[in-house]
């Protein structure tokens, strides 16, 4: 017989991986809004209304133009992507691991 043990659970959905191997670091206020990260990788980047990109899932690490993100291996090749398209040179990725800085 099946007990009612799991009733009351919730199920809790996960967001994306916040411990990945990958630091993401956006220097905002270099953006020139020219949507090319956005157009890549829409999931993690939206222009807004300000002319600026918005990293998805980011924090500000000074309160103003910096902004991180770990991301897990499953996001790196798009987000490099994202990375080397960016005509500003804005967006970097770091091994967080090695501190290698990817770019
Ligand atoms: S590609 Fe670079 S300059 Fe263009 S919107 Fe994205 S972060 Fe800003």
């Amino acid at each position: 017989m099946k007990g009612l043990f799991g009733m009351g659970k919730k199920e809790q959905k996960e967001p994306k991986p916040a411990d990945g191997k990958w630091l993401v670091q956006y220097d905002k206020k270099g953006c020139i809004g020219a949507a090319t990260c956005e157009a890549v990788y829409p999931e993690r980047w939206n222009v807004q209304g300000s002319g600026k990109a918005e990293l998805k899932g980011s924090k500000s690490s000074d309160g103003i133009t910096l902004f991180e993100l770990q991301i897990g291996q499953d996001e790196f090749d798009k987000m490099k992507a994202a990375a080397e398209g960016c005509p500003k040179n804005v967006i970097h990725i770091i091994n967080k691991e090695t501190g290698e800085k990817i770019i």
